[in-house]
């Protein structure tokens, strides 16, 4: 079978399965959280933690040169990195990065993505500490990056309880939007503010650090990851992880007036982007219901605006242990009053997986 034809899930389910931490290895027990979270959780001799991470940018599968500048790639490059040490609630201190240089490339785009990527590196205080260079037929560069966190303030994905509150910071689907702008009419024909904003979102994502390592501090989240894929994938990779199911409130998801003016013009529903739309790269997170107004003060603190946007639930099939449905059925959304199956309300919406392997042009990650 191809990997076209088993989906990026599956893939990854498959290599998984051949990975097993080696019990005679010493170190064994000091990988906290292993592959499947946002980062992985390696306990060292001082009693904190390393989060360690990884992420690739691939010249026709995330970008095309014609949509952004090279200094605007390399500082995408390092915001998608740190997204995920944000997601564990961590401070990121160190990365890396390795390219694949098209010999062809001129060496100034190279200088430049390097430019982009220290600036936004400087901003966060991470430091670049290594890479590698290579020919290859097509640019890529690939991340990894360190970060620290307390292991017992660290936020994995397993943590939701039923009865949780679903939260969001910022507003969904902006990024896909503009992703859909620079498809259609590329860099140059984007005289709309609400165009320039949408397309500012998809090639400038800023990860959210101060506030996942807020809500690490205060102890609010019981589960978070970073909207990578979009909600309907990352909220199903968060109710798998914590073996529950969901409920989306459709009315309550943050859509900011650009992609609302942008749906209205195209006559795209808005709800499309924001459930179905990758590479916001906002947090998504679960906090006790008690927890949730003390979580909304917190974030309008650091001038970030969040939402909540559903609930967690049993799953429907296990009545609380962790057996689920395997088509992700556990997720069902509440519109105009009435609950619907995530797949079948999607569907009626046009809905198209935003998943690796499936699709053959730019945009998406893992
Ligand atoms: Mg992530």
């Amino acid at each position: 079978m191809r990997v076209a034809q088993l989906g990026e899930r599956r893939v990854i389910e498959a290599l998984l399965r051949t990975w097993t931490a080696p019990a005679s290895f010493s170190l064994a027990g000091q990988v906290l959280v292993g592959p499947g979270d946002d980062c992985a959780l390696v306990k060292h001799r001082t009693g904190a933690a390393w989060l360690v991470t990884t992420d690739q940018l691939i010249e026709g599968t995330h970008f095309e040169w014609s949509w952004s500048s090279p200094a605007q790639l390399g500082r995408r490059a390092g915001a998608v990195t740190l997204s995920d040490i944000a997601a564990m609630g961590g401070v990121p201190r160190y990365l890396l990065v390795s390219l694949g240089l098209p010999p062809g490339l001129g060496t100034a785009v190279v200088i430049q993505f390097y430019g982009g990527l220290r600036r936004l590196l400087t901003r966060h205080g991470v430091q670049l500490i290594g890479g590698d260079t290579a020919a290859a037929a097509r640019f890529h560069a690939v991340m990894v990056a360190i970060g620290e966190v307390e292991p017992a303030l660290a936020v994995a994905r397993s943590g939701a309880r039923p009865g949780d509150c679903i939260m969001v910071t910022g507003s969904l689907g902006d990024a896909a939007a503009g992703l859909q702008l620079l498809r259609r009419a590329g860099r140059r024909r984007t005289a709309r503010a609400p165009a320039r904003t949408l397309i500012r979102r998809q090639l400038e994502p800023t990860p959210r650090l101060k506030a996942g390592r807020a809500l690490a501090q205060h102890r609010l989240a019981t589960a978070m990851l970073d909207l990578s894929d979009g909600l309907m994938i990352d909220l199903d990779r968060l109710c798998r992880a914590s073996g529950v199911g969901a409920t989306l409130y459709a009315e309550q998801l943050p859509l900011s007036p650009s992609l609302v003016a942008y749906g209205r013009r195209t006559r795209q529903d808005p709800l499309h982007f924001a459930l179905a739309g990758g590479e916001d790269y906002e947090l998504l997170f679960t906090v006790r219901p008690a927890a949730a107004a003390r979580c909304a003060r917190l974030l309008r603190h650091l001038r970030l605006p969040c939402r909540l946007i559903g609930v967690i639930t049993r799953t429907a099939t296990g009545r609380g242990s962790s057996v689920r449905a395997p088509d992700g059925a556990a997720i069902t959304v509440l519109s105009a009053g009435r609950l619907h199956p995530l797949r079948s309300f999607a569907a009626a919406r046009r809905i198209r997986e935003f998943e690796h392997f499936r699709r053959p042009a730019a945009g998406g990650r893992a």
